[in-house]
């Protein structure tokens, strides 16, 4: 089959490589009809997760139809079309029966590396380095699909793949983004980051009843999007404006809220010293962030109120502002996206007409033109939000 293959910084090439197999009895082999790249495969693309071999399949977000199964999997047949969630859950585990799906206890099979790094194991995760298992990805013709019983929604209506290719990573994330911030009425939300993670996350903080939203980027392209498609009431260009002085001015003096990181290690931008100090360390692999974006959310964020962090971070950070979090009473909240807890309620929500996840597609290729498509997002040419690839 034809695959996306991470061959080493900047560099995705699309290989010939030997067709997935079945290994396990609660394995699924799914064709893949639709598959998308996401920002955190940029995190792999620019080499600032470690742990990623050359020839290693990308991708984590992807539907398609059930090929092949495993014995033991009862809930699907061949020829179901489902989308799949990228974390990898084992449905049984202490972490599963608290729907934490992404922090599963029996889905990484290299948990060593996790718990070195991170104390604990987390999930496995398709196409996303050996420290999450060393799962090959979705930007595929086909991939092998663990735990088949668990993870992946089986689609019964005919709705078209772009309205439901999203439920397996960026919607749920957003969604979460915007739960986590426990809003009630009145409140603002200042969301920094206005990719495809971020207009889910303006979207779902509407949807859960934010009086308004506030995104924050660089491009305005993205902002448009933001204010015109996914409902922000104001939009904050960081390259002109004063985000902090900005955000006091909309909410009385007090802050948001709460504020939602989109944006995640590899933040642009910041001022100054601390900013140059960042890029140096990051750089040279001292610190694995450049968490320009959090710092200022945290800053930002109203007294008592709720920090939310989807943006990925990979390690540790300096001059964490925990000073600010403490004596401001901040909550942080944080995660990989638990998908398989939303899939059912999103697709409700979908199927009703309330969210049309589409209208961040910018760009779709065929899979063999994977390679421009990372670079033209990386760089976000072509006013590129997201995009999804047909293999
Ligand atoms: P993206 O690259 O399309 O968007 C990131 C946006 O952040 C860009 O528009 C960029 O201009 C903006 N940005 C950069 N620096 C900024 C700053 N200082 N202030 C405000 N905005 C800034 O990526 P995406 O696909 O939308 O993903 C966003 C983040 O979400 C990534 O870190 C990704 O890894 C993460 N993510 C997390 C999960 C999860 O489960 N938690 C799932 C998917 C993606
Ligand atoms: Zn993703
Ligand atoms: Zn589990």
């Amino acid at each position: 089959m034809r695959a996306n293959c991470w061959t080493g910084r900047n560099s995705v090439e699309v290989r010939t490589v030997p067709d997935p197999k079945i290994l396990n009895s609660r394995d699924a082999i799914v064709r893949i009809s639709s598959t998308a790249i996401c920002g955190s495969d940029l995190h792999l693309y620019d080499g600032y997760i470690p742990t990623m071999r050359r020839g290693d399949i990308l991708g984590h977000e992807f539907m398609g139809e059930v090929v092949e199964l495993g014995h033991d999997v009862y809930n699907l047949q061949v020829g179901d079309r489902v989308v799949v969630p990228f974390p990898i859950a084992c449905g049984a585990c202490n972490a599963c029966n608290r729907q934490q799906f992404s922090v599963c206890e029996n889905s990484n099979p290299n948990a060593g590396l996790a718990e070195a790094m991170f104390g604990q194991p987390t999930a496995g995760i398709y196409g996303y380095s050996h420290l999450t298992g060393g799962f090959a990805g979705g930007q595929a013709q086909y991939a092998r699909v663990p735990f088949a019983d668990v993870g992946p929604l089986k689609i019964e209506s005919d709705v078209p793949d772009e309205r439901v290719l999203f439920l397996s990573d960026i919607l749920p994330t957003g969604y979460m983004g915007a739960e986590m911030c426990d809003i009630s009425p009145g409140d603002v939300v200042a969301v920094w980051g206005a990719g495809s993670v971020g207009q889910f996350a303006i979207a779902s903080a509407l949807l859960l009843g934010a009086e308004k939203v506030i995104a924050i980027d660089r491009f305005n392209y993205r902002l448009r999007m933001a204010s015109e498609r996914a409902g922000a009431a104001h939009t904050l260009n960081y390259e002109h404006e004063d985000i902090h002085q900005a955000l006091l001015e909309l909410t009385g003096g007090r802050g948001p809220d709460a504020c939602i990181d989109a944006v995640g290690m590899e933040a642009h931008h910041g001022t100054g010293l601390i900013h140059a100090y960042d890029r140096i360390k990051q750089a040279t692999r001292a610190e694995t962030e450049r968490p320009h974006a959090l710092r200022q959310a945290i800053r930002s964020c109203r007294s008592g109120g709720v920090v939310s962090v989807i943006g990925v971070y990979g390690g540790l950070m300096d001059k964490f502002p925990i000073g600010t979090v403490m004596n401001r009473g901040l909550s942080i909240r944080s995660g990989q996206c638990h998908v398989q807890r939303y899939l059912r309620p999103l697709m409700a929500r979908i199927e009703a007409g309330e969210i049309d996840p589409s209208f961040v597609i910018t760009h779709r290729l065929p899979l063999d033109e994977a390679p421009a498509g990372y670079e033209t997002f990386k760089h976000k040419r072509d006013d590129c939000v997201k995009v999804v690839l047909s293999p």
